[in-house]
């Protein structure tokens, strides 16, 4: 996942692969609560690991379930509808599918059984409305108190009376998760009678309510159902759990992959979707239907999707989105590549949503140079005359970073910046990363920093800490000769042998991650950093052979979003045409002394004089050498780290790359 206060997109030109999506949100969360009520343990299969569900499955554990977690598979054991902790404070985040079914079944529970229970949020959740599925509650007998404003979480939940008896009565118009709430709760209160709900105003989001009553029969609650108006929990309803249960793959994070196979898997190019198909439980699914009104080539089965371009541009539509309110927003930035304008209608519910969706799509989209009209319950959108580069708003709305990931394919090749990139978690933690394994787009459009200078710089350090505020790779092309200097080492292939040393080069078997390297399989990243390997690299890096051996392999580091280059040839020979050059001064006398310290951390003993006299010959060698000498590139910033913190150094540079973007 991306945790960088912002990720620039750079042009993004075609795309093509397969992309595995991660559990539905609305699928987990309801999942997990069903299984919090049932009795028995329920394995929850392909379970989407995101902030919502990590807040309903705090809640579960906090109310007393046990609930273990491997990987994508949790095992929950469910309280079989008795209370076992009686007062809880629960933090639910932003996450309204554990706010609203939570609310109902802890407001019934408490009543029936005793219990006294505060449920909060973040400041946006207590900006969301929860007041009709409150006043139904009230209606049924609850107890319930509004903490801060009326009709608004924070709330507490206490003692009650009930009479299940009457129907209750609850609105459909705002949001159907106040049904969907009740639906998952009152099977709790089914005992004596049957249990009788009533929609009050035309019910909005259907299909979600389908996935409700479609788990609630995998639980063993048969709903009954009357038209769109009136639901009847049957008299003695209980929870059972199905024991094992398989997540879908959300088919809102698919509507993502549908517009990008539609904007950008061109000549033969195919975008294969993976979780999700046309067998899917969820409303979403039928954005499949607008994307294809709108020009896309789609295929489908079970479990499945295949999307390619169809038509180009895209075909303009106007739409009542009432049945894909989260997808239709995917459509919006559809709507960027389409001839003429696309007008989303019946769309109110955007309002009331992690962010006020409606008005947020428009600033946005504005700022790429769309036109945009909103009104109450819709929006218009004309793609740009003019595209501009913008950088992104995203209001801690994960459908808006995504939504709007797509816009880095637009024509003139604009880079569009996201802020805030991390919002994804809510319900597709990887998502950017699944972009990245399918986007494509020409090398000289990804853009590479390159931090160079000489030995004991601290240019490691600071291109390392450069590299992942940006979100970018990091290519530590040191690494490379001191790992060539360590095989040849290991194999006896003396420092004058060129041929030699080129071929263990040629023939390095080296993984990174997370800051480590691994050379044939074994973690090697201590060793590399050995003064005798440093003093063989500085030897072995003289040979030409050498020098080309390592040129592909430092090259393919230049990948999807960035790269931050490090070592004393990145600038000049390797990426010349970087975006920022970087050079790293700092005094012999300042080098020695932080090299000192280093090995001294690490329970080295060293002798600060010869330290200092070692580096002065290594750079004199790097400078004198014929091949790659050390020195700044002339379009390189020089930066005399010598008084500097890291810190200090790292914003120096970041505010130099920041000056070289389109983003104002
Ligand atoms: O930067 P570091 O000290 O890890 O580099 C080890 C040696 O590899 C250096 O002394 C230098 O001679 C060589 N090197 C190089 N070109 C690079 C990076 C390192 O010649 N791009």
């Amino acid at each position: 996942m991306f945790t960088t206060p912002f990720l620039d997109l750079p042009p993004l030109l075609s795309a093509t692969g397969t992309v595995q999506l991660p559990g539905s949100k609305s699928i987990s969360n309801r999942v997990l609560l069903l299984a919090g009520l049932s009795s028995g343990t329920t394995v929850v299969h392909a379970l989407l690991d995101s902030d919502d569900t990590q807040v309903m499955l705090a809640a579960l554990r906090q109310l007393g379930c046990a609930v273990d977690t491997d990987g994508s598979t949790v095992r929950i054991t469910g309280l079989g509808g008795r209370l076992d902790v009686r007062e809880a404070s629960l933090f639910l985040g932003n996450a309204g599918t554990a706010m609203r079914p939570l609310t109902a079944a802890l407001a019934v529970l408490a009543a029936t059984q005793g219990g006294n229970f505060e449920l909060k949020g973040v400041p946006r959740m207590h900006e969301r409305p929860i007041g009709d599925l409150v006043d139904a509650l009230r209606q049924l007998g609850c107890g319930i108190d509004y903490l801060a404003n009326n009709g608004y979480p924070p709330l507490r939940l206490g003692s009650g009376t009930l009479n299940t008896r009457a129907p209750i009565r609850v609105r459909g118009d705002v949001s159907s998760q106040f049904l969907t709430a009740l639906l998952l709760a009152l099977p709790l209160v089914s005992g004596d009678n049957a249990v009788i709900i009533e929609v009050v105003g035309e019910l909005i989001s259907k299909p979600y309510i389908e996935i409700t009553l479609n788990l609630l029969a995998r639980f063993g609650i048969r709903v009954q159902r009357e038209g769109w108006q009136r639901f009847v929990i049957p008299q003695g309803s209980a929870y059972r759990t199905p024991g094992d249960i398989h997540v879908e793959a959300d088919a809102s994070s698919a509507s993502y992959f549908i517009a990008l196979g539609a904007i950008a898997a061109q000549g033969g190019q195919s975008i294969r979707i993976e979780g999700v198909g046309s067998d899917s439980i969820q409303g979403d699914i039928r954005f499949v239907d607008a994307a294809r009104a709108m020009g896309a080539d789609i295929t489908g089965g079970p479990g499945w999707l295949e999307v390619k371009r169809g038509q180009w541009p895209l075909k303009a539509i106007e739409l009542d989105c009432n049945h894909i309110p989260d997808a239709a927003m995917t459509l919006a930035v559809m709507a960027l590549y389409a001839q003429g304008t696309t007008r989303l209608t019946d769309i109110a519910s955007w309002r009331v949503k992690e962010t006020d969706r409606i008005t947020a799509m428009a600033i946005e989209l504005r700022k790429l140079g769309a036109q945009v009209t909103e009104g109450a319950d819709f929006i218009e959108v004309t793609p740009p005359a003019d595209w501009r580069a913008a950088a992104i708003h995203t209001y801690d709305d994960h459908r808006i970073a995504m939504c709007f990931s797509l816009a880095a394919f637009n024509p003139p090749g604009r880079p569009v910046r996201i802020l805030d990139p991390r919002c994804v978690g809510k319900t597709f933690p990887d998502y950017f990363e699944a972009l990245f394994s399918v986007a494509q787009t020409r090398t000289e459009h990804i853009p590479v920093i390159t931090i160079d200078g000489p030995t004991a710089s601290g240019k490691g350090t600071l291109a390392s800490a450069v590299a992942q505020q940006l979100g970018y790779h990091f290519l530590d092309s040191g690494a490379l000769y001191r790992a060539t200097a360590l095989a040849a080492m290991r194999a006896g292939i003396p420092e004058t042998d060129e041929a030699g040393l080129a071929r263990t080069a040629a023939a390095l078997q080296l993984r990174f991650a997370d800051q480590h390297i691994w050379l044939d399989g074994e973690e090697v990243s201590d060793q590399l950093r050995r003064e005798d390997v440093g003093a063989m690299a500085s030897k072995v890096s003289v040979w030409p052979a050498v020098r080309a051996a390592l040129l592909e392999l430092q090259l393919a580091h230049r990948r999807l979003p960035g790269l931050v280059a490090d070592g004393r040839d990145m600038g000049t020979v390797i990426f010349p045409g970087a975006n920022l050059k970087v050079f790293v001064l700092a005094s012999a006398a300042v080098r020695a002394e932080r090299r000192h310290k280093q090995l001294i951390s690490k329970g080295i003993s060293s002798n600060i004089d010869s330290l200092r006299a070692d580096l002065e010959m290594r750079d004199a060698r790097d400078q004198s050498r014929s091949v790659s000498p050390l020195k700044p590139a002339e379009d390189a910033m020089v930066l005399d780290n010598s008084a500097l913190t890291v810190d200090q150094c790292v914003a120096v540079v970041l505010d130099w790359w920041q000056h070289r973007q389109p983003f104002g």
